[in-house]
């Protein structure tokens, strides 16, 4: 379905005629198709749903990158959170993609059948809101995602300090993009041309936050989500191949800044410590997560309660590790579509409507 307007419909057709053949050109010099990632799920989705994959499949391979937060957590952090679910007087709040996400033994969801207190929130201010009507209880939020969600949870942090709330908790699965880009980059075996860096995640870590990119010297251009934005930057990516010292583009100058949000990064840095943590396919990466800082210490799960999960185990035949590094594409996965459906997800790249796995399987039947 063509979701432009008419006027964004002209002025795509004919930004269509002018790059997609020096799009092409590009390629047919390189004697193969461009291979470029799209870190984010969003924009996965957006070049699925316009048409634009379309227009340039002949002369792009996109591939889809660790940008869906729910992917890329840690197995073990998964086993953790459901483990608390089952601690007496316990109340876990979540975003309602982490509900069907499968650990090692059970999940969320199932966790909640059988009589666990697991509710989904909008926000952790609604998580904070149940805390304060529920006083005996703890409540635990599980802070999952990158620079775009960290700012909100940090805040509710901070608000719970100043209300002296004792029963508030988070435990912070955080996580820093960059770095995750910076492990494919240095990982021999990836030959990615160029990466289209999420719009949202720049909207907080500015054009400036991507300057290890940069020191990379990558093609990397930031990109917005109308379907002229995504034509435009892959064509921008494309002249960044050409030049031999190259810098971050910023392609969506409408809503993200040179410097980002410095109010958010401020809150970030005064409730948050960044910290190596352990990313689902990556293994553990330096400074790439957000820890609860010590003078917010009071508030971190982790320091607060002790859990014993299960032993980690992996679905078996499960590609999401692969898929989130875009080693894999999810149609190579035996079990796409077949044992693994969004009605019954072995893997969260299957769960979440940010994850490779369930947004191929949205598109054209799992063609996309
Ligand atoms: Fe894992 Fe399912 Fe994706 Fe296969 S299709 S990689 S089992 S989530």
């Amino acid at each position: 379905m063509n979701l432009m307007a008419y006027r964004d419909q002209a002025l795509f057709a004919d930004l269509r005629q002018r790059m997609v053949p020096r799009i092409e050109a590009k390629a047919e010099t390189l004697g193969r198709k461009l291979r470029l990632m799209e870190v984010c799920g969003t924009h996965t989705v957006s070049f699925a749903k316009t048409g634009v994959k379309q227009s340039l499949a002949e002369s792009v391979e996109l591939i889809s990158g660790p940008g869906c937060p729910v992917c890329v957590t840690d197995q073990t952090d998964i086993d953790q959170m459901i483990a608390y679910a089952r601690l007496p007087g316990t109340i876990i709040a979540t975003f309602g993609d982490m509900m069907k996400v499968p650990g090692s033994t059970t999940s969320l969801y199932k966790e909640r059948a059988a009589g666990a207190d697991v509710r989904v929130v909008y926000s952790p201010t609604q998580a904070l809101a149940i805390a304060r009507a529920n006083p005996e209880r703890r409540v635990i939020f599980l802070g999952v995602g990158f620079e775009t969600t960290a700012p909100s949870v940090a805040l509710s942090i901070r608000q719970a300090k100043r209300e002296g709330l004792t029963n508030y908790l988070v435990y912070s699965a955080h996580k820093l993009t960059p770095p995750a880009l910076q492990a494919l980059v240095e990982d021999p075996a990836h030959q990615l041309d160029g990466f289209l860096l999420p719009g949202h995640v720049s909207v907080i870590i500015g054009r400036q936050g991507w300057h290890l990119l940069e020191s990379l010297n990558q093609p990397a251009v930031i990109g917005g989500f109308e379907p002229v934005d995504l034509l435009v930057s892959v064509y921008r990516i494309v002249q960044e191949m050409e030049r031999s010292e190259r810098s971050v583009i910023n392609g969506y100058p409408r809503i993200v800044q040179e410097e980002g949000n410095r109010v958010a990064q401020a809150l970030l840095a005064e409730v948050f410590t960044i910290a190596d943590t352990p990313w689902r396919g990556f293994g553990a990466l330096p400074a790439s997560g957000l820890a609860i800082a010590p003078a917010y210490q009071a508030f971190d799960a982790k320091a607060a309660l002790a859990v014993e999960p299960p032993p980690t185990r992996l679905s078996k035949g499960c590609r999401c590790g692969e898929v989130v590094k875009g080693k894999e594409s999810p149609l190579q996965c035996a079990l796409f579509g077949k044992a693994c459906t969004p009605e019954n997800p072995l893997g969260p790249c299957m769960v979440s409507t940010e994850g490779a796995c369930s947004i191929y399987f949205a598109f054209a039947g799992g063609t996309a």
